[in-house]
Order: C-alpha cells, then sequence, then structure tokens
C-alpha cells in the first residue's frame, strides 16, 4: 500500500474506464512509469481496440465489470473515469448514466475506504452548467439546470464529487478531484457525436460539418497527453490537497472557427450545414487553470493546431483501415 502520496514506480493501479478514450491513454502512461494496471471496464463506450497493444504486457490485467457493482481487489491506488463522456452515449441511457457516478463511486469510495488508499475521480467542466462566470475558476458553483437532458451526466458528475468530499470530511479518505475540460485526441469514438470527432470523420469522408445553432458557442480543446500529464501530477500530489483542480487548456475557440479550421487542414471539400442546438448546450466555457499552474506546475503544453493535426492522423488511419480502428 502507498500511504505517503509519492509517485513510487511499481504501484498496482485501478483505472475504472480504462479500455475508454482518456482511460487507455492513462493506462499507456502509468506503465511507462512502471506501475502495474488493473483495468476495470464494461466496454459500454470503451473498446478492446484501445489497450490492444497492452494485452500481452504481464503488467497489464484487463476486467469487464460494471462499478455499480462492488468490487472486491487489491490496489495502491484508484483512478476513477468509468462513466461516458459524450452528451450522446451518456443520453442513450441516463439513469444509468447517473448510477454509474453515484453508484460506482460509492463503490470506488468504499474499496479505497477498505484498502486505505488514494483515489482520483475525473470529474468535469460540466459540473459548471452553461457558466455565468467566465472562464471559470474552482470556486464557481455553476449554474446546472437540474431536470435537463445533461443532468443525468451533470448531477452524477456533481453528486460524485459531493460523495467524494463527505468521504474525505467524515472518513478521512485520502481524495484528489480535477475537472477536465474538453479533451481531444487519438482513440476518440468516431461515432461518438463530440465535436472534434464528428467535423473530423465528416471533413475526411467528404460529409456535411454539422455546426449546431450558429456555432458561436465556444470550447476550449485540450490534447489528451496534457490531461493524462495534469492527472497523473494531481494523484502526487502531498496528502490533504483534495482539489477540485480544472485542468485544461484555456485557448477558446467557437464552433464555427473550429468547423473552419479543421476543413482548411483536412483541405476538405465539405461543406457546413447548420442543426438545431441541443437542450441546455453552454454557451461559452474556457477553465481558469492558474490553480494547476501554481499547485501542480501544470500547463498544457500542446497546442490546438498541432493536436488537430495528431488527431486527424489518427482518424485518416480509422477510415482507411476500419478494422484496426
Ligand atoms: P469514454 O466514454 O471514452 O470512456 C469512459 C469509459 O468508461 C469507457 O471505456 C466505458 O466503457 C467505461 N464505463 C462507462 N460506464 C461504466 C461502468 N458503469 N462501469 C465500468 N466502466 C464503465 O470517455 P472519456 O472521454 O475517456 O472520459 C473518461 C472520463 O473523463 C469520464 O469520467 C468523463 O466524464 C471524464 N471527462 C472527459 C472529458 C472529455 O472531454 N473527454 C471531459 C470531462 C470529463
Ligand atoms: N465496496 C466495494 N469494495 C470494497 C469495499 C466496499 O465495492 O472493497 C462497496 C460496498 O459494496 C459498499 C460501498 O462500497 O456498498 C460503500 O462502502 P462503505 O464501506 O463506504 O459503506 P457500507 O459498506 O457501510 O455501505
Ligand atoms: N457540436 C456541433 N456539431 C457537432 C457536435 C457538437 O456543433 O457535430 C457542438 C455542440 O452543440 C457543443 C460543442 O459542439 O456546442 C461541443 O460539443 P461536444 O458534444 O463535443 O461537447 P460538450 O457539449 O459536452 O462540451
Amino acid at each position: 500500500m502507498n500511504s505517503s502520496g509519492q509517485s513510487l514506480p511499481g504501484k498496482r493501479i485501478l483505472v475504472t474506464g480504462g479500455a475508454g478514450f482518456i482511460g487507455s491513454h492513462l493506462c499507456d502512461d502509468l506503465m511507462k512509469r512502471g506501475n502495474e494496471i488493473l483495468c476495470v471496464d464494461n466496454f459500454f463506450t470503451g473498446s478492446k481496440r484501445n489497450i490492444l497493444h497492452l494485452l500481452d504486457n504481464p503488467c497489464f490485467e484487463v476486467v469487464r465489470h460494471d462499478i455499480c457493482f462492488p468490487l472486491y481487489v487489491e490496489v495502491d491506488e484508484i483512478y476513477n473515469l468509468a462513466c461516458p463522456a459524450s452528451p450522446v452515449h451518456y443520453q442513450f441511457d441516463p439513469v444509468q448514466t447517473t448510477k454509474t457516478s453515484v453508484s460506482g463511486s460509492i463503490n470506488m469510495l468504499g474499496l479505497a475506504k477498505r484498502l486505505k488508499i488514494r483515489i482520483l475521480q475525473a470529474s468535469t467542466s460540466e459540473v459548471y452548467g452553461d457558466p455565468a462566470v467566465h472562464p471559470q475558476p474552482e470556486s464557481y458553483w455553476g449554474n446546472v439546470n437540474p431536470l435537463g437532458l445533461r443532468a443525468c451526466y451533470d448531477e452524477g458528475k456533481r453528486c460524485a464529487e459531493t460523495l467524494f468530499f463527505d468521504y474525505h470530511r467524515q472518513l478521512g479518505l485520502d481524495i484528489k478531484v480535477v475537472r477536465i475540460f474538453n479533451t481531444y485526441g487519438p482513440r476518440m469514438h468516431p461515432d461518438d457525436g463530440r465535436v472534434v470527432s464528428n467535423f473530423i470523420v465528416q471533413a475526411l469522408k467528404g460529409e456535411d460539418i454539422t455546426i449546431y445553432g450558429d456555432g458561436g458557442q465556444t470550447r476550449s480543446f485540450c490534447f489528451v497527453d496534457d490531461i493524462v500529464n495534469g492527472m497523473i501530477r494531481m494523484m502526487d500530489t502531498p496528502k490533504g490537497f483534495t482539489g477540485p483542480v480544472n485542468l485544461g487548456n484555456p485557448e477558446e475557440c467557437s464552433i464555427r472557427e473550429l468547423a473552419e479550421r479543421i476543413m482548411e487542414m483536412t483541405g476538405s471539400s465539405s461543406k457546413i450545414v447548420h442543426k438545431s442546438l441541443p437542450e441546455d448546450d453552454p454557451r461559452q466555457r474556457r477553465p481558469d487553470i492558474s490553480l494547476a499552474q501554481t499547485r501542480l506546475n501544470w500547463s498544457p503544453t500542446i497546442d490546438l493546431d498541432t493536436g488537430l493535426a495528431r488527431t486527424i492522423d489518427y482518424f485518416e488511419s480509422c477510415i482507411s483501415k476500419p478494422s484496426k480502428g
């Protein structure tokens, strides 16, 4: 057991949602640092393809399991990422989405409590909802519609944060919470409906680029390697520093501008079409990352053009070799 809060090599680390987009990159990075990984995933949105390259490694183990059910394993540290993240997927079965954040977090917190180990929660900028404060600092309480279509995700993640902080206050659990902003990169699911994957796939296939609303809404996109690095830095902060800490790239851009950049970078002949804006779609989003800069000594290193170029390469290879996607 690691109770010192130090990132010692050779730990046995549980990554829930480890077969997903961010989780699989986290597994890669943690393994490169000499750790053993137990990846727990129910494969709702994750894929064996994301972890195929790890399956033969004796330091990697995968278990098909839904974290809404109790899990009894022996590990030194937990990263809790299990939860669908794209609106299309988390709205497919909203009750299961809330259960994953609430019951799933209770089970992972119960596991961390029994083992007396550190646990990190992958929370989200969605806890800020459609923010009235811009950019968003961690101190902002947010503006979330508790009854809307996004609530299963937003309120689920907010309740998960509450659970983490109550296990910390009431039971002394060693918790870490990061609030991740829009993340993109290789291994995003081509059909998950998120804007970066949609626009790139549409541009590469010469299909219409679907802008929802007028495209004036903004997001701040962070490349996945930077997010993973920030999560590991957060996990390795001294005991007692809980966060929440924003992780994201403050480089804000409108959805219209994103569409134009992707069309230019792919040399696409697609045309832009407008579709209706989904309910409660946040109008603006940009992280205030001062806390991550001071406490984690972390800032994103990969700018949008560089990250998009790598992501376009990835989707090009998926489209030309679909079975290897
Ligand atoms: P993803 O959908 O690719 O990964 C989620 C993984 O969790 C998948 O492998 C899925 O099969 C698994 N999963 C879902 N429900 C589960 C359950 N009940 N039990 C076990 N496994 C389950 O999404 P992602 O983009 O990699 O997101 C990972 C985490 O980061 C999520 O918790 C998400 O809320 C958070 N996050 C992501 C972003 C982003 O922009 N990608 C932004 C903010 C927060
Ligand atoms: N739990 C788990 N693995 C463990 C320990 C606990 O999955 O190793 C689950 C257990 O099913 C319980 C939940 O975590 O429902 C919360 O545990 P806690 O000890 O906080 O609560 P209690 O067991 O008292 O309900
Ligand atoms: N969006 C869009 N076209 C798409 C997919 C998404 O215009 O094909 C918009 C969406 O309405 C939102 C933004 O892009 O304003 C980001 O959407 P995404 O689902 O990627 O993330 P989230 O809304 O959860 O930040």
